[in-house]
């Protein structure tokens, strides 16, 4: 069967010629209408930049259920990384002490953050890719109440999993402390109101399920929670209360802003909102996953997880046993057939990562699913030999 023989797709426009889909997230494959909003320049400091710094921030907070004036929407130069290490040092006060709940990439990098940052911190770490459970939260803040601050990584990206955050964030409230969310790969996708999931502090970034370009990260916090932080920062760049203070008086950002990141991240917000805001998102990257997932299983391929734990952000795939089978010439193979995947993250086993995330959709997914069967006769790789 050739490529033509499968619809395409209707909502999304194809990339340029020669330029790969991302499965990636993030960076990922991003509209059209996205990337031509930055086909002009802006005056950081001009009062129509300012408006759309104003009107991200207003939809974010909305987008997180927030009604009233209870939180704040920081946005932050640079990578989500920036955002997660600013936002741990405003949130966790300097002799207060974190509860890192980890079980992958993410939950160890906030930890090594923590390290940097000085803040006193346990944890409690799953390994590659099980669950921390709401009982084992409930069991460490009972013998650790000097414990002040819980860290979550929403959709650990490093396996795919979505961890259990709504048990989780249930007995970090019953036990009255802070919970600060990772919700970098799923904000946007996966719904976050505060009146069903009480939070202090939520990351994301611009590059992920709103579908931006990379430049900058944002920090949803509760107002009591960022006015109590003035002075509590270790960097001048980082240091969100003043990044929030300046912003809020002058409607500027502190210093020089990712501005085509910014008026991208305004065009995607609407290309968001038509789609049905997040539970259209949800119900788009919900069937590139099913279709993956089926497929993938269909052409002998394993989930690391069990279906209860996938996420629709993106998902772990072991890789074959076949002697044939070698990562980087998959890869190799994928990129030529207009496909950029990632390479897993796991310390047990060989794997790969597919991300349902960005402008794809099930057509699109379906002729990834026609270059991976391709990909795998031209590797010699033939998957109904058993593998072990
Ligand atoms: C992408 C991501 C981050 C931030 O990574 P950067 O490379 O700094 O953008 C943090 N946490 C999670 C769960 C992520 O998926």
């Amino acid at each position: 069967m050739t490529k033509a023989e499968f619809p395409t797709t209707q909502a999304l426009a194809t990339p340029a010629l020669g330029e790969p889909y991302l499965l990636t997230p993030g960076p990922l494959t991003t509209s059209k209408a996205t990337k031509e909003a930055m086909l002009r320049d802006w005056g950081s400091w001009d009062v129509s930049f300012n408006q759309v710094t104003a009107e991200v921030r207003q939809n974010l907070l909305s987008m997180a259920g927030i009604k009233d004036d209870s939180f704040v929407c920081v946005p932050l130069q640079g990578s989500g990384s920036y955002s997660v290490e600013a936002a741990l040092a405003t949130a966790i006060p300097r002799d207060g002490k974190a509860l890192v709940l980890m079980n992958g990439a993410y939950g160890q990098r906030a930890t090594k953050t923590l390290e940097y940052l000085g803040r006193a911190f346990i944890t409690l770490d799953k390994g590659d890719y099980l669950p921390p459970q709401p009982e084992e939260v409930d069991a460490l803040l009972r013998d650790n109440p000097d414990v002040t601050n819980v860290f979550l990584v929403h959709c650990e990206t490093s396996s795919g999993i979505l961890n259990p955050l709504r048990q989780i964030a249930d007995v970090v409230n019953a036990h009255g402390k802070s919970l600060i969310i990772d919700a970098m790969s799923s904000f946007g996708a996966v719904p976050l109101a505060v009146d069903e999931i009480p939070f202090d502090v939520v990351v994301s970034s611009a590059n992920k399920c709103i579908e931006g370009i990379p430049g900058f990260g944002f920090v949803i916090i509760r107002r009591s929670v960022i006015e109590a932080a003035k002075g509590r920062a270790n960097s001048l760049s980082l240091d969100l209360y003043e990044q929030w203070v300046y912003m809020e008086r002058t409607g500027q950002w502190r210093f020089t802003p990712p501005t085509h990141s910014v008026v991208a991240f305004h065009k995607a917000l609407e290309q968001h909102t038509a789609e049905g805001g997040v539970h259209g998102r949800l119900a788009r990257y919900t069937r590139n996953r099913d279709v993956l997932v089926t497929g993938m299983r269909e052409l002998g391929f394993r989930t690391l997880l069990e279906d209860r734990w996938l996420s629709p952000i993106i998902t772990t795939f072991f890789s074959p046993e076949h002697p044939n089978f070698e990562f980087k010439r998959f890869y190799d193979e994928l990129k030529a057939r207009q496909f950029i995947i990632y390479p897993g993250k796991l310390t047990v086993a060989e794997s790969f990562r597919i991300g349902c995330i960005g402008q794809i959709d099930e057509y699109i997914v379906h002729q990834l699913l026609r270059a991976i069967a391709d990909s795998l006769v031209a590797m010699n790789v033939d998957m109904q030999q058993p593998t072990g």
